[in-house]
Formats: C-alpha cells, structure tokens, sequence
C-alpha cells in the first residue's frame, strides 16, 4: 500500500511543473491545423456573385446523402452566380454529416469548404441542418476557405459573369454542363426540414408512402 502511494506521489512529482496539455476551454481555444474538417461554408467571389452553380456534384458525391439542393436559374436581371445556375435552397444535414470532405474535392467552382468550425452541438435536432443563409459568406467577403489547403490549384475567382464557366476536378472537366447532369432531376423526394416530422418523413424514404 505505502509502495503503491509513493508510486503515486513520484508520479504527480514527475509531471510537476510540466506544461499542461489541457486548455480551458471555452475561454481558451485550440489552434486546428488547416485541414480540419469542420462545418461548410460557402464561398463568393471577389465581385460578389456566389461560387456554387447549383450542379449537385457535392450532392452526388456524399456519402451520407447530408445535402440538399434546390437549383434556379440565373436570368439577366437576377444573376447570383457565374453559371446558369445558382443553389436556391442549400442545406446541409449536420446530423448525417461524417465530415469527410468529398463534397469539397467534388465541387468544380471550390464554392464549398469544411473549415475549422466545430462548436455544432445542439439540444434541437432541426438546428442542425444549416441552411444556404447560414452557410454562405456574408457580401464584401471572398475568402477561399481550407480549398487552398487541400488543392495546389484551386479554381481560380471569377472577374466577371461567365455563363458556362468550367472548373476541373481532378484534372478531369468538370462542369455540371460536362458531365451531363446540368437538367437532371433529382433522384427522388427528399425532405429536409425545420421540423421533427420531416426528419421522420426522411427516414421514411424508400418505403412505399401511404396511399401508393
Ligand atoms: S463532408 Fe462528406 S458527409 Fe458531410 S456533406 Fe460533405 S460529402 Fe457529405
Ligand atoms: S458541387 Fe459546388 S457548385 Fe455544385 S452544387 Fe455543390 S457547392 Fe454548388
């Protein structure tokens, strides 16, 4: 027993002194590296028109089928993003979310990070599906995001409107024009919304609706 308690006691006396590796947190926060994968954002350009055209590759390419997209149009007397067209309705379901990044590498205009924002816990399920007004940058700001991090050469800004604009994912061209998908329906009904029942509406996918 006495052995046990001077075992403990060099313990404590080993580690005295020592800087500690806790922070106190909140009022303290850690510095993440640059590649964290936290909650999206959505970029603009520098002339304040939004980077994401509303293609759905993100959509496509995720895994846990976490976002939702509805597209419209760009009109000349209401242009919102380069191409022909722009993300209407952008959610991302944080709930399903698994943070692993595909929806980034899959977006042609680099309108979509995961940056280094983790403070997401909610006692409200609803709170966490964030919509396009949560996501996207606030106007006058044109910020690349953690995108420069992961891709030495990410597609470039804008200047000006150009519809049909092309980016490359993978080397590959990549626009929504490109690989065909630029009119495609959406596959099938999916609710994401502010309220409980369509969550369970959503769980409920797949299975024949009542009346069918
Ligand atoms: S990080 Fe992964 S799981 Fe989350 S929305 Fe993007 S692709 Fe989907
Ligand atoms: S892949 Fe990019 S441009 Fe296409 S819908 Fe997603 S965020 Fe928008």
């Amino acid at each position: 027993m006495a052995m046990e308690m001077l075992k403990g006691l060099g313990t404590t006396l080993k580690e005295f002194g020592k800087k500690p590796t806790t922070v106190s947190y909140p009022e303290e926060k850690r510095q993440l590296p640059p590649r964290f994968r936290g909650r999206h954002v959505l970029h603009r350009y520098e002339n304040g028109l939004e980077r994401c055209v509303g293609c759905f590759l993100c959509a496509g390419a995720c895994p846990a089928d976490a976002i939702y997209i509805e597209a419209e149009e760009n009109t000349d007397e209401q242009r919102v993003s380069p191409g022909e067209r722009y993300a209407r309705v952008f959610d991302v379901n944080l709930l399903r979310c698994i943070f692993c990044g595909y929806c980034e590498q899959a977006c042609p205009t680099g309108a979509i990070t995961l940056e280094n924002i983790y403070e997401l816990a909610s006692t409200h399920p609803e709170d966490l599906v964030y919509h396009k007004e949560q996501l996207l940058e606030p106007v006058g700001s044109a910020t690349r995001g953690s995108i420069v991090d992961w891709t030495p050469t990410p597609p470039e800004a804008t200047p000006t409107p150009l519809p049909g604009r092309q980016g490359y994912f993978d080397g590959l061209e990549a626009s929504a024009a490109a690989v065909g998908q630029g009119d495609m329906p959406a596959e099938q009904a999916v609710f994401l919304g502010d309220d409980l029942s369509g969550m369970e509406h959503r769980r409920r996918l797949g299975e024949p609706e009542e009346g069918e």
